[in-house]
């Protein structure tokens, strides 16, 4: 691991973020989180984010988040687990992560709460109807959030990931979703909202969202 990061490389995620940012104060919006999304790169990309003032971090994949906490250590970073959570992986993540974005069943959610009491976490609904994508169905969603609380989860929000904006449905369905989304947010009297990534962080913004999860926007092309 790079103890020092490239300062060229510390350098361009800087700027990234200042763009990033720059977006986020036209569309008239404070205190928003921007979560750098360092799945499928490096360690040193970890590294240089953390140097260039990017500590909310997100990664996919369970072992992929153990390994590189493990690599970088104590750096102040926060980790926030943004991937498909599988019931056998949450005892590996529990020591690593302060905030779980993807609660989306009653199973996954006593899990949580068994092994990380008290955990800030969002609900994931499904918006998009992709499988693989995780998420719960609209009609599941007071269930789960109701087991989340009894686990005694932290639940902040609800967390979602819209359809395509190059998609079918354009940029008019991602609004749309965000703002389903966003509606269902304010109706259980929740104060964060995890919307948001590269391709549609306006449309993310301008409904509401608190914390968005920034990856090619920030750190280029994955090349793990
Ligand atoms: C990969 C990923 C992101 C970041 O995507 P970019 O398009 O690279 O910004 C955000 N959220 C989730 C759930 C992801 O899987």
């Amino acid at each position: 691991m790079t103890e020092n990061p490239d300062p060229a490389l510390v350098e361009r995620i800087a700027g990234n973020l200042a763009a990033i940012e720059e977006r986020i104060a036209a569309a008239g919006r404070a205190g928003v989180t921007v979560v750098g999304v360092t799945k499928r790169h490096p360690v040193d990309v970890v590294v240089a984010a953390v140097e260039a003032g990017v500590v909310d971090l997100g990664e996919n994949y369970a072992q992929e988040l153990v390994g590189k906490a493990a690599a970088t250590g104590d750096r102040g970073i926060r980790w926030h687990f943004i991937g498909q959570l599988q019931r056998n992986k949450v005892r590996s993540l529990a020591p690593h992560v302060s905030v779980f974005h993807t609660i989306d069943r009653s199973s996954i959610a006593a899990e949580v709460g068994r092994r990380c009491p008290g955990v800030r976490a969002f609900v994931q609904v499904d918006l998009a109807g992709i499988p693989g994508r995780g998420g719960c169905a609209w009609a599941d969603l007071e269930a789960v959030v109701g087991a989340a609380k009894d686990a005694a989860i932290d639940v902040v929000g609800l967390m979602g990931v819209a359809p395509p904006p190059d998609g079918p449905g354009g940029r008019a369905e991602v609004r749309a979703c965000f703002e389903h989304l966003a509606r269902a947010n304010a109706e259980l009297g929740f104060h964060e909202l995890s919307i948001g990534m590269t391709a549609d962080l306006d449309e993310a913004l301008g409904a509401g969202a608190t914390v968005v999860r920034i990856g090619t926007g920030l750190f280029g092309e994955r090349t793990l």
